[in-house]
């Protein structure tokens, strides 16, 4: 990835997220594309020269969840409601997973995210599943969301400001196959397990947004709004003219 696409990412990151603690949400909102395994190859960036190689991507993405513990050890377990000790192990299929015995079961690293967002156990499949292991892979600084450029009239209340950008990370982690411009749910208990904002900050911040005609509704999927961020279009008509100049 450019050096300057990362640097973008990182102010957004900043500039709009509280990486500190997560809110407790309820329910869920299922988004809307087909349901594929991410392709992290397209963005991840490990080191600062950009390499993945020689870097513990497990042991980033445990610490992202806050488990600080080696690889295999036992740590206390993460999970809200929890007092037990907990293991991640690889399955043999190649991926990890998080063992304790409240659960009774083993769960993978975006379940894990998936559990901390809503403060209880969740069944996450197909996007569902995409989306919350982008999450981690983000805050674990493993994978980098394109950058959307939001222009947030001013003045802007804080929720719409924090809202807006995480919905441009939100909509800037999916794979790279997916056009840029390609609608998305963002459910009311999803945002706010998502994003951590309380429920009536995700409300205001999205009522805000739609008025100031920066997020605009685009139909929708069974009883769930589509949505489309003004900068997606922006980004994917600046794409698409890149690419016929490329052509030609
Ligand atoms: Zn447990």
């Amino acid at each position: 990835m450019p050096e300057e696409q990362r640097a973008r990412g990182a102010t957004l990151r900043t500039e709009g997220m509280p990486l500190g603690p997560l809110n407790k949400a309820t329910l869920t909102t299922e988004p809307v594309e087909p349901s594929v395994r991410p392709s992290l190859k397209q963005r991840l960036c490990g080191g600062p020269d950009g390499s993945v190689e020689g870097r513990d991507e497990t042991r980033e993405r445990a610490r992202a969840l806050g488990i600080s513990t080696p690889l295999y050890e036992p740590f206390p377990g993460v999970l809200p409601g929890h007092e037990d000790r907990a293991r991640l192990h690889p399955t043999s299929a190649g991926f990890w997973q998080y063992f304790c015995p409240e659960l009774g079961r083993g769960i993978g690293l975006a379940e894990v995210r998936a559990f901390l967002g809503y403060g209880r156990e969740m069944y996450v499949r197909g996007p569902l599943a995409a989306r919350w292991s982008e999450h981690p892979d983000y805050e674990a600084w493993l994978r980098w969301p394109v950058p959307l450029e939001l222009d947030l009239p001013e003045p802007c209340p804080q929720p719409a400001r924090e809202l807006a950008a995480w919905i441009a990370t939100f909509v800037g982690l999916r794979d790279a196959r997916w056009p840029l411009d390609e609608p998305f749910v963002f459910g009311h208990d999803f945002a706010q397990a998502y994003t951590g904002l309380t429920a009536d900050r995700v409300k205001a911040g999205k009522s805000w947004l739609e008025r100031a005609r920066v997020l605009h509704r685009r139909g929708t999927h069974g009883r769930a709004i589509l949505w489309i961020l003004e900068a997606q279009l922006h980004a994917a008509t600046r794409q698409r003219s890149d690419t016929s100049q490329e052509q030609r």
